[in-house]
């Protein structure tokens, strides 16, 4: 039995449950997972992580207060394009299923990895178009007002910008069948990979970066010098992109390595540390 090619309509009330689910859904997506990583890491075990932060500085309630406002307006898009998806599905173009033995469990499994990987790239290249000068001021620099963002800051975008980035899910559910339990692993572990990209925490091992293999998977760190230096690591999930592109930032190692989780017999490089670990505050655009 398919659910998804049941009695589902493009109709007023459909739409409306739909847009009530989804806002309802994204909004305690959000101020749950990054209100917990934000109060662990933040609040109640801040000197058990204070080592790991990669700014000194603890973000105020201003701050705070400004990333969750422009997070919660960013919740109109997921509700439009969640109709689009509606829409799209009842006229037949979505690839979306529920019967399990119609693709199998293998892919059921192999679906979550596979949409990291694609979103990534999509990720990485409309984010380097919205570092485009006209696109940046209008659309990408409320992003990066936060200097030194904290986990809320996870969903703090321009609609604009955050319209481009959900614009994603409609061309993922016409391109790749996929079935409701992989979406909802997907949701979750993305938005979880987003809160603590902008928690600003490092909470891998020293070596870790510069290793072959883990060293492609994004860190904290990786995100937070994008963040602070504005013109390099581009990429979400994945450091490949920038790697290949050559836009990984020259200082990513060194400021991963004096953030990085390593023995207690091994300190971090204290000079590097101080040298590297400023406050982060400054004009955007700096190199
Ligand atoms: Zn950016
Ligand atoms: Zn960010």
């Amino acid at each position: 039995m398919d659910l998804f090619a049941g009695p589902l309509a493009f109709d007023l009330p459909t739409c409306l449950a739909v847009v009530a689910i989804v806002f309802a859904f994204t909004f305690l997506r959000y101020v749950v997972i990054s209100g917990t990583y934000y109060l662990v890491t933040y609040r109640w075990f801040r000197e058990a992580f204070r080592p790991h932060k990669l700014n000194p500085r603890y973000p105020d309630r201003k701050q705070l207060l400004e990333e969750l406002s422009l997070g919660t307006q960013n919740l109109v898009c997921f509700c439009a394009f969640a109709v689009l998806i509606l829409w799209l599905h009842v006229e037949g173009h979505t690839l979306l299923y529920t019967d399990v033995a119609r693709h199998g469990w293998a892919w059921l499994v192999l679906s979550v990895p596979c949409v990291l990987v694609v979103q990534d790239a999509y990720f990485y290249w409309t984010h380097r178009l919205l570092h485009w000068k006209p696109l940046m001021r209008w659309a990408h620099a409320p992003h990066h007002r936060f200097r030194n963002p904290s986990p809320f800051a996870a969903f703090a975008v321009h609609p604009l910008e955050g319209a481009l980035e959900v614009g994603f899910r409609p061309l993922i559910v016409c391109l790749l069948p996929l079935h409701p339990a992989a979406i909802a692993v997907l949701l979750v572990a993305t938005f979880v990979i987003n809160a603590v990209g902008h928690g600003g925490i490092e909470l891998f091992r020293a070596g870790w970066s510069r290793h072959p293999v883990l060293g492609l998977l994004s860190s904290a760190t990786h995100h937070y010098v994008h963040h602070k230096y504005v013109t390099a690591n581009f990429g979400l999930y994945f450091a490949w992109w920038d790697k290949l592109m050559g836009t990984e930032h020259p200082k990513m190692h060194e400021e991963f390595e004096a953030a990085a989780v390593r023995p207690s017999a091994a300190p971090a490089p204290a000079p590097l540390a101080l040298a590297v670990r400023g406050s982060g505050s400054g004009r955007l655009f700096r190199a």
